[in-house]
């Protein structure tokens, strides 16, 4: 990876620059690599925060703060091909069972590895390190890094795009890939519309300590304020995302810890034995975004800038990383077939691909926010009968897994 911090002045010519070296401008980067070595193609990721990529330190941008993330097993299949796996399940916690239920209710879910006969449902990676890990692998490969840099106007010419960078460089792209999370004003400026609802909910995430081992078990929990998840980490810790209606977040945030940790064991339960402790606390603010318009000539749009979700059922990387494969397959059959690399008939036979899994995805995790949300008189009982069903009825429960998974689209 070639690293070009000073101002280039003038023109440059690429074949593909990605905005965004977050978890999906990454992710991209690492599994262009035989493409760029095949055809011999010119890439640059361009990122604005500033990044450390030094092997012993770590990195520290938006993508990579300090939530970890559930990994689809369909994804650490994905890793694998991209040659980062081994490094990624370094720190990796292995998710065994999950565990569904409602708060107040008797009904539950339980997805087991066992039952489906693999070894793992998915697993648990720290943002951060994933991040490391990819930036390691981008570093062995023949890309131009311009960071910090950010891109501050991107026009529309012929055969692609203009990229004006706040470090002075002018480039110009057959394809640029939009993996800039969305909120950058990248989109408005190129008039593509976005659809943006937000969920009322803001996410509260944090470490916790707990005094049982939690055996690889990762749990959903829907209360009345709205789901609460907690993953398995290494030893007795879990990571807690714990959904608040937007505004009352903020009085737990200020919680003093015992009075935090009591209020926890309040609304979860005794599943995990008593909480511990708890580490800095992070709220985010949660809507369903998804961009109208996630192709046009010369552009992709890809990651959190194409579809932003509901965390609840941890999907929403999942989806990118479906997505940036699928980008590089169509690619290079639009390559094989002698087609520039931002033509539509490339471009759209990737978002046709892309259309109905992401449609799926959005209708799994908002229909599970909306369901849980909801509070006519008899929908509790539904919902239980809903979950203990579900417990009963194996192909359904197996093909819930299948979707958590990855493995379905
Ligand atoms: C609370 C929470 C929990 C989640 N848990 C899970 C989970 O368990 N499993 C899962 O699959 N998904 C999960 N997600 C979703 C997941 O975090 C996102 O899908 C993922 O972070 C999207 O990555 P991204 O690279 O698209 O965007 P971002 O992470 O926003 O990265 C965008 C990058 O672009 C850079 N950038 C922005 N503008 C510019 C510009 N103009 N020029 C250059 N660079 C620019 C930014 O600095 C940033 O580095 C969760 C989300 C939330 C909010």
């Amino acid at each position: 990876m070639q690293q070009s911090n000073q101002a280039v002045k003038g023109a440059l010519t690429h074949d593909i620059v990605i905005v965004g070296g977050g978890l999906v401008g990454a992710s991209l980067g690492c599994a262009l690599a035989p493409l760029i070595e095949r055809y011999g193609w010119r890439v640059a990721i361009i990122e604005s925060a500033p990044m450390v990529v030094q092997p012993q330190e770590t990195t520290w941008q938006p993508s990579f703060d300090a939530r970890a993330s559930a990994i689809a097993e369909g994804s650490a299949q994905r890793f694998q091909q991209l040659g980062v796996w081994e490094a990624m399940r370094d720190e990796a916690t292995p998710i065994k069972r999950i565990h569904i239920s409602e708060r107040g209710r008797l009904g539950a879910t339980r997805l087991s590895a066992d039952e489906l006969g693999v070894a793992a449902l998915g697993h648990v990676i720290p943002n951060a390190w994933m991040g490391r890990v990819l930036h390691q692998r981008l570093a062995q490969l023949p890309l131009e890094w311009h960071c910090p840099a950010k891109v501050e106007q991107l026009t529309p010419v012929a055969n692609g795009h203009d990229l004006h960078l706040s470090d002075g460089s002018q480039l110009k792209a057959g394809l640029t890939v939009l993996a800039d999370g969305g909120r950058s004003g990248l989109k408005e400026q190129l008039g593509i519309c976005s659809r943006h609802e937000s969920y009322q909910q803001t996410a509260l995430i944090a470490h916790v300590g707990v005094s049982q081992p939690h055996l690889g078990v990762a749990y959903e929990r829907f209360t009345s304020q709205g789901p609460m998840a907690l993953l398995p980490l290494p030893g007795q810790a879990m990571e807690l995302i714990w959904t608040h209606p937007s505004g009352s977040e903020q009085a737990r945030m200020a919680l003093p810890e015992r009075e935090f940790l009591l209020q926890l064991q309040r609304a979860f339960g005794d599943r995990v034995g008593r909480f511990t402790r708890v580490g800095t606390r992070h709220t985010y603010p949660l809507s369903l975004v998804t961009a109208e318009e996630p192709v046009r000539p010369g552009l992709a749009v890809l990651g959190n800038a194409a579809h932003a979700l509901h965390p609840v059922a941890g999907q929403g990387f999942n989806l990118a990383l479906r997505g940036v494969m699928d980008l590089v397959e169509a690619l290079e059959q639009g390559e094989q077939a002698k087609r520039p690399l931002g033509d539509m008939i490339t471009l759209q036979a990737f978002e046709k691909q892309r259309s109905r899994d992401r449609a799926n995805v959005i209708r799994f995790s908002d229909g599970l926010v909306r369901l849980f949300g909801l509070s006519f008189p008899l929908l509790p009982h539904a919902r239980a009968a809903g979950l203990i069903g579900l417990n009963l009825v194996g192909p359904l429960r197996r093909g819930l897994a299948r979707r958590a998974m990855g493995l379905e689209r």
